[in-house]
């Protein structure tokens, strides 16, 4: 089978691409600019890339860009949206056109290509921001954060995510495609890549002393290899459908944080919670039995955190 990989030299991409190798298939991964990109080294050199990995150039803003990627492919794992940044300063044009456009630009090469499954990688960020959420929730696949009230709270990424997803959906729906999608939590693990990631980056900052206070907010914690499976597990499921829901348990950030001062005493991990709190991130439950159902054991939080600090002292990032 060929399938293809939208931002192939991503964190999560890079996983995805190395379990599809290992599992025999015949991978296209878009990259924006290949042949040049530092970025797409470690991609060339993972087993089985030589001769069934192929990068092909698309940007998610440009039309049609996607259209040769995905040609003759049996199915297509968008992956590629803008990272969750701090700094924001023009929304639309940083998170929420390359998150919605780009993502109807990949599913209208789709249809193009007659592609027959697409697996899209969305977020909990799409999943459980809505006003309605109380610290008794469980949330399951049936939510969906509220686009306006995470707008309010300048919470861009989330925006970009619920839209992007929201507008998935609606395409397909009038397409006929055939698509199923992950939203995980915060994903943490080794990056293949050696740079760091922007969520992985928040426990090397933890570690390293650079994060001196934390908001009083709680979130799930899974693993980059658990994501990059249950994408390929969504994808080789004739059952799978709708939305999965790919997380471990939720932890209050206190507790994280606890957890990295029992792990690593050897740090000196002197952050404090903040003053103000967050009204968008109460703690909450939710439950991912459905991509269990799937046949996914996700790895535990504590080893997730091990892995992620054992990767960073590999590629020098952490002493
Ligand atoms: P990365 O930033 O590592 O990967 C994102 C990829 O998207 C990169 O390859 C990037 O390419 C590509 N991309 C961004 N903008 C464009 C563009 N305009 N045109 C083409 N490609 C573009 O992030 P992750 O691996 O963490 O995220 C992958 C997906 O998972 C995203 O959809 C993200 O929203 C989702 N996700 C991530 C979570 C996390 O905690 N990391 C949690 C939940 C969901 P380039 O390298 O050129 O910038």
């Amino acid at each position: 089978q060929t399938v293809c990989v939208t931002g192939a030299s991503g964190f999560i991409a890079s996983w995805l691409v190395k379990l599809l190798l290992e599992r025999d298939y015949t991978v296209r991964g878009t990259i924006r600019s290949p042949g040049t990109s530092q970025k797409s080294k470690h991609l060339l050199q993972l087993p089985g890339a030589s001769d069934h990995l192929k990068l092909v150039s698309a940007d998610l803003l440009e039309q049609g860009s996607f259209d040769q990627a995905v040609e003759g492919c049996d199915g297509v794992f968008h992956t590629a949206s803008p990272a969750f940044e701090k700094n924001v300063t023009d929304p639309q044009a940083q998170l929420i056109d390359p998150a919605v456009k780009g993502t109807l630009n990949v599913l209208a090469s789709c249809v193009k290509a007659r592609t027959k499954k697409v697996v899209l990688t969305s977020s909990m960020a799409a999943v459980a921001y809505t006003p309605k959420r109380k610290s008794t929730s469980v949330v399951d696949e049936s939510w969906w954060s509220d686009s306006d009230y995470c707008q309010e709270a300048k919470a861009w990424y989330y925006v970009s995510k619920t839209l992007a997803e929201r507008a998935a959906w609606d395409f397909v729906k009038e397409k006929n495609l055939d698509m199923v999608v992950i939203n995980p939590s915060m994903v943490l693990g080794p990056v293949l890549q050696g740079s760091k990631n922007t969520s992985s980056e928040i426990i090397l900052d933890f570690l390293n002393g650079t994060m001196k206070v934390y908001p009083s907010i709680a979130f799930g914690i899974v693993g980059v290899k658990d994501v990059a499976m249950a994408h390929i597990l969504a994808y080789e499921s004739e059952h799978a459908t709708g939305r999965y829901i790919c997380s471990g348990p939720v932890h209050p950030f206190a507790d994280v944080v606890s957890l990295l001062k029992k792990l690593y005493p050897m740090y000196d991990i002197s952050a404090k919670v903040a003053d103000e709190t967050v009204p968008l991130i109460p703690s909450h439950n939710l439950s991912s039995q459905k991509l269990r159902d799937l046949g996914l054991h996700l790895l535990p939080t504590e080893d997730v955190i091990h892995e992620t600090v054992t990767n960073f002292k590999e590629w020098g990032l952490l002493d």
